[in-house]
């Protein structure tokens, strides 16, 4: 006969055998309400295009609605800091990118989160080529003019960009480092409202991801001097790459992703990144992603710990370039 002693212990193994295999009631039934999206830009502007894109798909694929709500400021750390600390509960996410999940880090000594310690890795989304674009009446005509007319009036042109640490920020500050100037910044609260101001050539120039761009570009309201990546996008055949243009040295291509806070569990983390490949491979979702110039993701870069390798690699690659910067 089993001691009382005994039969405890083994209902305790038991249970705890359970509870390493039971997935929580409530991730089993994931989602069950509105899943509310942070975009840290303005809408409008390549993160919040990319993200209504995809999580309109992602919804259908997860039977709930997703809504995007827009949290602006400090060049998307704002929102990013409210999002590491929402509830792991796979009701709040954030797309991040490689502003608020790489460049802040080495430019917001006091950053209130870690992109790597503070959030669950969810999926890659887009890779988002980066553009040196002007007001369209700027007087440089190529790259090359560009390069000697920005140095000669370096104390007199400006930047727009989205806020210190964002894409824009940060490529730009590695063009400006490669020119050796440094232009008065124009910050915005996304390069949504950026690209108004360079439409309306309230700014002179700015490096922005490509998804902001195209329409613009096609419809002949801004200059775009070059592509800042080895090959011309498929979108915009006819802009040359900077090393065609003459300024091989500055390549940047930015990517947004999706991120969890951290705890969040990996069950739900499974059902969000399927839903977010599912999108990747619909028609629809990719025309509309390839027109715009994002790069879409191949298979292996969708997994969680592929995005989680990415946000290492793209820490490591900016902290040096934007170190001295800040
Ligand atoms: N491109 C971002 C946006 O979605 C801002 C940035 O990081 O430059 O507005």
């Amino acid at each position: 006969m089993m001691s009382v002693r005994s039969l405890a212990g083994a209902c305790l193994s038991a249970f705890a055998a359970l509870g390493a295999f039971a997935v929580p009631a409530s991730a089993q039934n994931y989602p069950t309400r509105t899943i509310t999206m942070i975009v840290p830009f303005a809408a409008g502007g390549p993160t919040d295009v990319i993200s209504r894109i995809v999580t309109a798909h992602m919804a259908q694929t997860l039977g709930q609605s997703i809504v995007i709500e827009n949290v602006v400021g400090a060049g998307g750390t704002t929102a990013t800091t409210r999002a590491a600390r929402a509830a792991n509960d796979g009701y709040t996410l954030v797309t991040g990118h490689m502003g608020t999940h790489a460049a802040s880090v080495p430019l917001y000594p006091k950053l209130a989160y870690h992109p790597e310690k503070d959030f669950e890795p969810v999926a890659l989304l887009a890779g988002t080529p980066i553009l040196i674009l002007a007001r369209k009446d700027f007087p440089p005509k190529d790259l090359k003019e560009f390069v000697a007319y920005v140095r000669a009036n370096a104390d007199k042109v400006n930047a727009a960009h989205a806020g210190i640490g964002s894409v824009s920020h940060a490529s730009c500050e590695l063009l400006n480092s490669i020119l050796d100037v440094k232009p008065v910044g124009v910050p915005f609260n996304g390069t949504g409202p950026a690209m108004n101001a360079l439409v309306a050539g309230q700014v002179d120039y700015m490096c922005d991801q490509i998804v902001n761009a195209v329409p613009q570009i096609n419809a002949g309201t801004i200059k775009a001097y070059a592509v800042a990546t080895a090959e011309r996008n498929p979108s915009l055949p006819n802009v040359p790459t900077t090393a065609e243009a003459g300024l091989p040295a500055f390549q940047a291509q930015a990517w947004n992703a999706i991120f969890a806070p951290k705890g969040t569990s990996p069950a739900i983390i499974a059902t969000l990144n399927a839903a977010a490949i599912k999108a990747l491979d619909d028609e629809n979702v990719r025309k509309r992603l390839l027109e715009l110039g994002s790069v879409i993701p191949a298979p292996t870069h969708r997994t969680p710990e592929a995005l989680a390798t990415l946000v290492k690699s793209e820490i490591a690659k900016w902290t040096p370039v934007l170190k001295p910067a800040s």
